[in-house]
């Protein structure tokens, strides 16, 4: 399936371009988003245009090599980074590019990067050496420096409109089932709607989660619901992500960002701005809880009282 036709136009990737056509590119760059697969396919694409001597025409030399992932100027990072890779690249970064052009460095997700590192990091950000460029995807901001994000140009990736999204979902997947819960719940995030669209089981669950959070009244109800779930440490986990999509997807169609397709809409009624703030704080709390093995029918409890709790105290 390839969405990516979707983010041709988009923002960030517009103002780049930019920079690069006017020969205004800064040394560093950052790219803030939730949406991993969008800002993946989006930093490859800046890097494209940085390399490519037309901007990013996807055919030439440089761009080929690059799809291929053997442009020798051009290197990705996709996991944490830790201080002896830093050391690594900043060797690389002294040594001359092999093509005459910009040398490339790409971090998918820099906030997957410890502290050290990134202080590591951060002095050749702040002075780089002629010639280099970094392209840094960010998912969550606090878990980079400020320093460090204060040394880039800031990029801001919003997600697609999500009609758009939809029409392109039908046109790949056809009309099922999955394809419209896929953009039922995927408010405009191409990485969850792929999550949705190619795994069943993964929609089935998130419709069990949405009738449970509808009819969940009374905590004497709770131990009832909770029987019809799956209880071991997998589910837990993939209910869990399920509860923060549909916490997210709420809160979008409150701020009538979405059309709250696919039961959304008649169970925020239940929810206020206030209940859904704590929900996600809980949610977080119980993800702590399954990581440091507490019992997942345990946790799965606490998810759902305190989302009872939590509803009826912010109301
Ligand atoms: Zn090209």
């Amino acid at each position: 399936m390839d969405l990516s036709l979707l983010l041709s136009d988009s923002k960030p990737l517009e103002i780049f371009k930019k920079d690069k056509r006017e020969g205004e590119l800064s040394h560093a760059y950052a790219l803030f988003g939730e949406d991993v697969f969008a800002m993946e396919w989006l930093l490859r694409e800046m890097a494209k245009t940085a390399v490519c001597p037309v901007g990013g025409c996807g055919k030439c030399a440089a761009c080929t090599a690059l799809d291929g992932g053997v442009h020798p100027d051009v290197k990705f990072y996709s996991d944490r980074l830790d201080v002896r890779d830093v050391n690594e690249l900043l060797e690389d970064c002294a040594k001359y590019s092999v093509e005459g052009g910009l040398k490339v460095y790409v971090v998918f997700q820099l906030d997957k990067t410890l502290a050290p590192a990134q202080n590591k990091l951060l002095k050749t950000v702040e002075e780089p050496p002629e010639g280099v460029l970094f392209l840094f995807g960010i998912v969550k901001p606090n878990a980079v420096t400020e320093t460090l994000r204060s040394r880039c140009k800031k990029l801001y990736y919003t997600g697609v409109e999500q009609s758009r999204l939809e029409e392109a979902l039908e046109r790949e997947c056809g009309e099922n089932e999955n394809s419209r819960r896929a953009a039922a719940y995927a408010g405009g995030n191409i990485s969850r709607a792929l999550k949705f669209a190619q795994d069943a089981e993964f929609a089935r669950d998130a419709d069990d989660i949405i009738a449970l959070l509808g009819s969940m009244q009374k905590s004497s109800g709770v131990p009832a619901e909770a029987a019809r779930l799956i209880q071991d440490k997998e589910h837990v986990a993939r209910y869990l992500d399920i509860t923060e999509i549909v916490l997210d997807m709420m809160e979008k169609y409150k701020r009538k960002l979405t059309r709250g397709g696919g039961g959304i809409a008649h169970i925020a009624q239940s929810f206020s701005y206030a209940a859904l703030g704590q929900c996600e704080y809980l949610v977080n709390d119980c993800r702590k809880r399954l990581e440091s093995n507490c019992a997942p029918s345990a946790v799965l409890d606490t998810l759902l009282f305190g989302i009872l709790e939590v509803k009826y105290k912010c109301r």
